[in-house]
């Protein structure tokens, strides 16, 4: 992968972060509750992730392949950074990530909590993981259905490997900004009722909801982690 880091896009960045954390603290409205900004790095060379994380105090990155992230997991300088997984993930490639990620978003099947909770005992870490719920119920998208949430949380309770951090979901491409508003509602009130119901003392509780087109609306509904890419480094 080669860089663009010009200084014509290194000022693009700066201006970029700045804007983005505007308007979080605007969509936050007042309550001062921390939302963290997730830089979705999906394309992105190392050192363009390198240089925003040590610039501006970005503290969280995600990768949404596991090639892509093998590739240039060797180049990230993660001293200060998190390296998030935020993809779909597949269940025969879960040994590859399980040392380098601290969460794992995208945890919607017993068959793929089962591998997590695995290979984590292997190397004797308990890993974070969101659940991700399919808020649309959309066909050909991961995640858990709404209705199947509540049993599938009774399911995972079991392993030891895994802890259970908060929910994750992609709602559907909307048109208009404020047709997101019900699904990042209907996602937060799982997050409030559901969650907590059959989870016990979750610590810091995690709502991954709200990418470039729907961040500050996702923020609005009760998110307090946004998944960021084009917003941040440009059309991809
Ligand atoms: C790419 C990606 C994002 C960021 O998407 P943008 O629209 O570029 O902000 C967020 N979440 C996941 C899971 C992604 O793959």
């Amino acid at each position: 992968m080669k860089t663009r880091l010009s200084n014509e896009y290194k000022a693009q960045l700066a201006q970029n972060i700045s804007d983005i954390k505007s308007k979080i603290d605007k969509a936050k409205q007042g309550n001062n509750k921390d939302v963290t900004l997730l830089c979705a790095t999906k394309t992105v060379p190392a050192d363009v992730i390198n240089y925003v994380t040590g610039e501006f105090g970005i503290t969280a990155i995600g990768e949404n392949r596991v090639q892509e992230l093998l590739e240039k997991y060797d180049q990230l300088d993660l001293t200060n950074v998190e390296l998030h997984f935020i993809g779909s993930l597949q269940t025969n490639k879960v040994k590859y990530i399980i040392d380098k990620v601290c969460m794992i978003h995208s945890l919607d099947s017993l068959k793929l909590a089962k591998e997590i909770d695995r290979q984590a005992k292997k190397i004797g870490r308990v890993m974070d993981v969101l659940v991700e719920i399919n808020i649309g119920e959309e066909e050909n998208k991961g995640g858990i259905m709404p209705s199947e949430l509540e049993s599938f949380l009774d399911e995972i309770s079991v392993f030891d490997n895994i802890r259970v951090r908060g929910l994750m979901t992609i709602a559907p491409n909307c048109e208009r900004n404020e047709d997101y508003y019900k699904y990042f509602e209907k996602t937060n009130r799982f997050f409030i009722d559901i969650l907590p119901k059959k989870m016990h003392n979750i610590y810091s509780p995690i709502l991954s909801m709200g990418m470039s087109d729907s961040f500050e609306t996702a923020i609005e509904c009760g998110s307090n982690l946004v998944r960021l890419g084009t917003v941040v480094f440009g059309q991809r």
